[in-house]
């Protein structure tokens, strides 16, 4: 007989704050450690385990954070030191970036540190150099790239399938969608603003053919922020909209596939370690 396994979910969450990325951002209210907390609780709730994908500017602020979420047992990996896309740099920039990346979390108290993720799945086939790169740092996977065109980056042809690019395992953001919208669907804005029917049927798409992998930040569950316009999306003010919209609903929608799905919340590492 076989048995059932249930699929995986690569939940993650990109540890940042926003207002490092906006000008004036010191003005508004700091909620990180506050909103890590609710994600921390709802994972406990959940009995398990998930990455966080931590900003080392953020590492360096909030210590005492990256170890609670190292002692409750979540897997941390890299997002970049200063947060800035892959695109704005060279080798030499990108290499410095993410050795103070690895130094803030391992100064935190992190000593397993695996995987990369790009600063707004900003790794294309152009700056492909960064593998190697990870690879010099010992890091074993990366979760970087939006496989499709895309108005900001993406890499058409990568394919949508975990696949190894030199030693190191990268595992794209996971699309669905219909011809015309075809959408990293399991997170951020669009699991939010998405009608729900919809994120619903492009799950099920999805997770027929791989593990749905997921990403969220801080503050996509901030009900409470401050308005102002949202970094790297030209100042357009219905995406910026779209950025606000249906907070209050982002946890209990994950809650809500989780339990239909039944789902299998799990890190990185551990998915990568299955493959
Ligand atoms: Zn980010």
């Amino acid at each position: 007989m076989i048995s059932k396994v249930s699929p995986h979910f690569l939940f993650s969450v990109d540890l940042e704050d926003v207002r490092d990325m906006v000008p004036n951002g010191m003005m508004y209210t700091p909620k990180v450690p506050e909103l890590t907390k609710k994600y921390l609780d709802f994972l406990k709730e959940k009995k398990s385990f998930a990455t966080f994908f931590v900003v080392g500017s953020l590492a360096r602020k909030y210590p005492d954070l990256i170890k609670l979420i190292r002692d409750e047992g979540h897997e941390l990996g890299c997002h970049s030191d200063k947060h800035l896309p892959v695109s704005t740099q060279n080798q030499e920039d990108f290499r410095s970036d993410l050795e103070a990346n690895i130094n803030a979390l391992k100064k935190a108290g992190v000593n397993n540190i695996y995987g990369y993720r790009a600063p707004t799945f900003s790794l294309t086939e152009e700056v492909s150099w960064v593998y190697p790169i990870l690879e010099e740092f010992n890091l074993t996977y990366s979760s970087s790239v939006l496989p499709a065109r895309n108005p900001l980056f993406g890499w058409p042809g990568f394919g949508d399938l975990p696949k190894k690019v030199g030693a190191i395992t990268e595992v794209p953001i996971t699309l669905s969608g219909t011809s015309i919208l075809n959408v990293p669907f399991a997170g951020g804005v669009y699991l939010r603003a998405l009608p729900y029917p919809l994120i619903d049927y492009f799950f099920k798409k999805a997770i027929r053919r791989t593990a749905v992998t997921s990403y969220i930040h801080p503050y996509d569950i901030d009900t409470e922020q401050e308005p102002f316009m949202h970094p790297y999306i030209n100042d357009n003010k219905f995406y910026n909209f779209l950025l606000y919209y249906n907070r209050k609903n982002a946890l209990s929608r994950i809650s809500k596939l989780v339990k239909k799905f039944e789902l299998n919340i799990i890190p990185y590492k551990q998915y990568i370690d299955s493959l």
